[in-house]
């Protein structure tokens, strides 16, 4: 088992394979076929048990250890994003307006190299570790909730996920206990008044008017009623109505987000949004519709399962790469996950200049250093084993 590091330094030509194949050929959250095809296809060589079909798009693999103990889950994701990949490289999407711009081909190759190396010496594996791979993260309701509904941690004592990172450089581990990722949901508000005359606004009820009302009184619910020292952004990122200068028109439609950390205050910020829709339009003698959708729950990060991963960690990148990190306010369904089974969800470093790994995900140009994906897969694996090994 102590050389299992070096084993994976070995694979990592295997892993730049591996994640330029899917690279190349990306598929859309809920379309994937090819890519859980080829996972299934990979595991199966390699003489694991797998189900396919998980929840829908996902694919598990079981390494069933020869010596008794306990089940550690790992976890990637692997749909792609409806981008064009603008790249010049040679291994760019070959799909036309699909694009890897997530890195969620780098988590998937990193999983696929963890299930060869320890594949070739479960005999003497204390415990399990079974391999989650996800369809459908970019877009909710997501594939982690019909997974894990369809057993995927059934038996699993414990779970450790990462998100290649190309914000942070390569090389840097970024971690974090407690509240990790944002709940990001989503809401839209139609003001329905009366459309007429411009000239005569008297004879209307003006919905523009009434509109820029609630969403000057929204700023006031985060800085007049959110505890300061609790993180939360509501944001009005659209305002649409009206088409002509001399009309009023019937109605305005307002849409937006909001980001929390605790399920308390995201349930206030609801229904004070509520409040102050009401209130403005009864008094302006308007009707509303104000739906409200919650995205992903917020990702909470156990602490114990936190500091195993801090503590293995520190061997592979140095204790000074090892890096507690701010919250971010993006989402990720890794949180339903944390809901059922202790573990964390870390950041592996992947920005790079020379790489010209320098763009920000979800970007046309996005890359990544692939040293991080041999970064990714030693660290997942060792805060595995550092726990099978503890429990
Ligand atoms: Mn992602």
């Amino acid at each position: 088992m102590n050389n299992l590091l070096e084993r994976l330094e070995q694979l990592f030509p295997e892993m730049v394979e591996l994640r330029r194949y899917f690279h190349q050929y990306p598929e859309l959250s809920f379309h994937e076929e090819k890519t859980p095809a080829k996972i299934a296809e990979y595991l199966t060589n390699l003489g694991l048990e797998v189900k396919t079909g998980v929840g829908g798009n996902g694919v598990i693999g079981l390494i069933r250890g020869g010596k008794p103990g306990k089940t550690v889950a790992l976890r990637a994701d692997f749909d792609a994003l409806p981008i064009q990949d603008e790249k010049e490289v040679e291994y760019k999407s070959k799909v036309p307006g699909v694009m890897h711009a997530c890195g969620h081909d780098a988590h998937t190759a990193a999983l696929l190299a963890i299930a060869k190396a320890v594949s070739e010496v479960k005999n003497e594996l204390s415990g399990n570790i079974v391999l989650i791979h996800q369809f459908a993260e970019e877009i909710t309701p997501g594939g982690a909730k019909p997974m894990i509904e369809d057993g995927c941690l059934n038996g699993v004592d414990a779970i450790f996920g990462t998100h290649i990172w190309s914000m942070i450089p390569s090389g840097e581990i970024g971690f974090r206990s407690g509240p990790i990722m944002a709940a990001a949901d989503r809401f839209e508000i139609t003001v329905l008044g009366k459309g007429g005359h411009a000239a005569t606004p008297h004879d209307t009820i003006d919905p523009i008017a009434l509109g820029v009302s609630i969403v000057q009184q929204l700023q006031q619910i985060i800085s007049r009623r959110i505890d300061p020292l609790q993180p939360a952004v509501l944001t009005v990122a659209t305002f649409h109505a009206g088409n002509s200068f001399n009309v009023i028109p019937d109605k305005a439609v307002i849409e937006g987000t909001v980001r929390t950390f605790d399920t308390n205050i995201q349930d206030f910020i609801m229904e004070q949004m509520e409040n102050v829709i009401k209130s403005v339009c009864e008094q302006g003698g308007a009707s509303y519709d104000f739906r409200y959708s919650k995205g992903y729950p917020a990702v909470i990060n156990h602490l114990p399962e936190t500091e195993l991963l801090v503590q293995s960690a520190i061997p592979v990148v140095g204790e000074k790469n090892v890096k507690e990190m701010a919250p971010i306010m993006g989402g990720e369904d890794f949180s339903y996950y944390l809901q059922k089974v202790p573990g964390t969800f870390f950041f592996t470093g992947a920005g790079s200049q020379e790489k010209n790994a320098i763009y920000p995900h979800h970007h046309p140009k996005f890359d990544i250093d692939e040293k991080s994906i041999l970064m990714a897969a030693k660290v997942l694996l060792s805060a595995a084993l550092a726990y099978l090994e503890k429990h």
